[in-house]
């Protein structure tokens, strides 16, 4: 591709609405386009590398049986119905009617629908196992669409589904994904890490991320420093060993005393002289399946730890995590505002965080503005629903291998699930097994976010001039920047080198704008294919080109009828 016939356009400024360097860099090279919030157009050199990832993608699946088929976009409400995830989705599923009435859903993801061509075409236990797949467009009206193409409300994804005939055949298709994940994520050339993951609205109780190393990364990764444990921070159990030794006898009676203006965990251990996890602090949330009602619940937690959305949510079977109150909410609950709350007194359920469990004597809101409560025990002052481990785990805690964690940011590009019969009982998908036995088949689905890969590889791999691609799925392999176009012999010179590296089938990409030698420098550093081939009238009075490499700069000259060897040599081609 010549950039004179590429529809290329590139930025000198960031746009305005981007956080991050891969969005960045990905609106200044000319990558994406925004149509809508979440939504954008893919240039022609963001498809290239979006096509080679998908690729990669192909062969692994393939070489392991996957078959590729491609399901529909637009759903009928009835199959979410016969799961009950067209109303557990809640928002996220964008719905719409045609005009005859009928419900519709713009495919989220797609077991209802693969659950439904399998059961219309399975009959018996022989036509087990197989594992379909389809790389196609997804709709999530997100809350928040950010990060450019990391968040989008329309992305391209892999989804494949496994279906066997029992759980450990099950079990096998499960691993087999997994090999196939970590052949696709190691052919990226990339530095990724396996983690433990929640199984959130998709279901099932078995399930691991696959995330790309990033400091903007959304998720936090827990990483044992010994052996192999690795878990998403979601779900990272907190060790009992790691909870310090806070423990006094003797019971004492409550007292309630002022603390003016107190509103904090900071404020109030700055108040009494003592560390913040020595306090207990008291959150309100609403665990109502129903947005539109609120159901609420107190947690405990010592104020040094923060909650973890995800395990309230399993501990209490919910589909999604439970919102927090409002201010007002808390008001209508307890009476005080946030800040001066606690548990003695309320009629609502209260959970506690096994590390409170262990204290006694400690200080909470009094449920009066401005008032707080000292020597509270729990079972004496107020009754504990459940004890439960719920507050997040941290860098440096113990692990539940041995170890201790070290903390990472990851971007999630892939997650794999073991669902066993969750679909295939709630949708009646059956075969008949060697007795003539109907049974509900046992399944596996596995996702990987092919657009949010390509910007994820960016975040993982750009320096401050721009892009550096790895060679696994870089647009090019080589930016030839022709320095004098309008100097017949050079431009002639470059023709040939491109014709020729064209031929062998190496991808390259040539700069043969009518711009100075600095403004194809620096756009070529942008865009970030991994060799620069400079080609100029001055090189070639010594009958020489450049070689720069893009990830070191580093920079050769070499005979310009060497180019073809070198380069081949280079990418490993020969
Ligand atoms: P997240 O936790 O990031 O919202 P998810 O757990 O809902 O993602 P899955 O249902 O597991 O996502 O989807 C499979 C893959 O699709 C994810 O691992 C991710 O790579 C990709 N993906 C999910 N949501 C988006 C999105 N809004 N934009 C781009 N890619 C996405
Ligand atoms: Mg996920």
């Amino acid at each position: 591709m010549k950039w004179s016939n590429s529809f290329l356009f590139t930025l000198k400024e960031d746009p305005s609405d981007a956080e991050i360097p891969s969005h960045k860099l990905m609106v200044r090279g000319g990558y994406i386009r925004k149509v809508a919030p979440g939504i954008f157009s893919y240039g022609p050199l963001a498809l290239r590398a979006i096509r080679k990832f998908e690729n990669i993608v192909r062969e692994e699946l393939e070489s392991r049986g996957a078959i590729e088929i491609l399901m529909p976009m637009v759903q009928p409400k009835e199959l979410w119905d016969e799961t009950g995830r067209w109303t557990q989705m809640g928002e996220s599923l964008q719905k719409m009617k045609n005009r005859t009435g009928a419900h519709f859903c713009l495919g989220a993801t797609h077991e209802e629908v693969v659950t439904d061509f399998v059961r219309q075409q399975i009959k018996s236990y022989r036509d087990f196992p197989f594992n379909l797949y389809q790389i196609q467009t997804k709709f999530r009206d997100e809350i928040r669409p950010r990060f450019g193409l990391m968040r989008g409300r329309e992305f391209v994804m892999k989804d494949a589904y496994s279906f066997d005939l029992d759980f450990e055949n099950a079990q096998k298709s499960y691993q087999l994904m997994k090999q196939a994940y970590q052949a696709i994520f190691d052919r990226l050339g990339i530095e990724y890490r396996v983690v433990q993951a929640d199984t959130g609205s998709i279901g099932g109780n078995q399930s691991e991320e696959f995330h790309i190393l990033a400091s903007s990364g959304e998720d936090e990764l827990l990483v044992s420093d010994q052996g192999s444990f690795a878990a998403n921070v979601e779900i990272c159990p907190v060790q009992k060993k790691n909870i310090g030794n806070l423990v006094q006898t003797t019971l004492l009676p409550l007292e309630t005393f002022s603390t003016p203006g107190v509103r904090t965990i900071k404020a109030l251990a700055e108040f009494m002289e003592v560390g913040e996890n020595e306090l207990v602090k008291t959150m309100f949330f609403s665990v109502s399946e129903d947005v539109n009602q609120i159901k609420p619940v107190a947690l405990l937690l010592r104020g040094s730890d923060e909650v973890n959305p995800i395990k309230l949510k399993n501990l209490l079977g919910l589909a999604n995590p439970p919102i927090l109150l409002t201010e007002k909410e808390v008001h209508g609950v307890t009476g005080a505002w946030p800040g001066s709350c606690g548990p003695v007194g309320l009629n609502i359920p209260v959970y506690l965080d096994e590390a409170v469990a262990s204290m006694t004597n400690y200080v909470v809101g009094a449920n009066k503005d401005d008032f707080h409560t000292k020597n509270v025990n729990h079972g004496r002052d107020f009754a504990v629903v459940k004890v439960a481990d719920l507050r997040m785990a941290k860098e440096g805690d113990i692990g539940p291998e041995g170890g201790i964690l070290k903390s990472y940011r990851g971007i999630e590009v892939g997650h794999i699930f073991y669902l066993g019969q969750k679909y295939s009982k709630a949708m009646k998908a059956q075969f008949l097994d060697s007795n003539g036995k109907l049974e509900p088949i046992e399944m596996g689905c596995y996702g990987i976010g092919v657009t949010r890969t390509v910007q994820a590889v960016i975040e993982q791999c750009h320096d401050k001039d721009g892009i550096v691609w790895p060679l696994s799925i870089a647009p090019f392999h080589i930016h030839i920047c022709l320095l004098d176009p309008e100097d017949p012999s050079t431009h002639q010179a470059a023709e040939e080198v491109y014709q020729k590296l064209k031929e062998q089938k190496i991808d390259v990409f040539m700069d043969d704008r009518k711009e100075r030698p600095g403004v194809k420098f620096k756009d070529a550093d942008l865009l970030g294919m991994p060799y620069r081939l400079n080609i100029g009238t001055r090189g070639l009075i010594n009958g020489e080109v450049e070689i720069i490499e893009r990830r070191t700069k580093k920079m050769i000259k070499i005979p310009l009828n060497k180019v073809l060897d070198k380069m081949k040599n280079l990418l490993g081609s020969e």
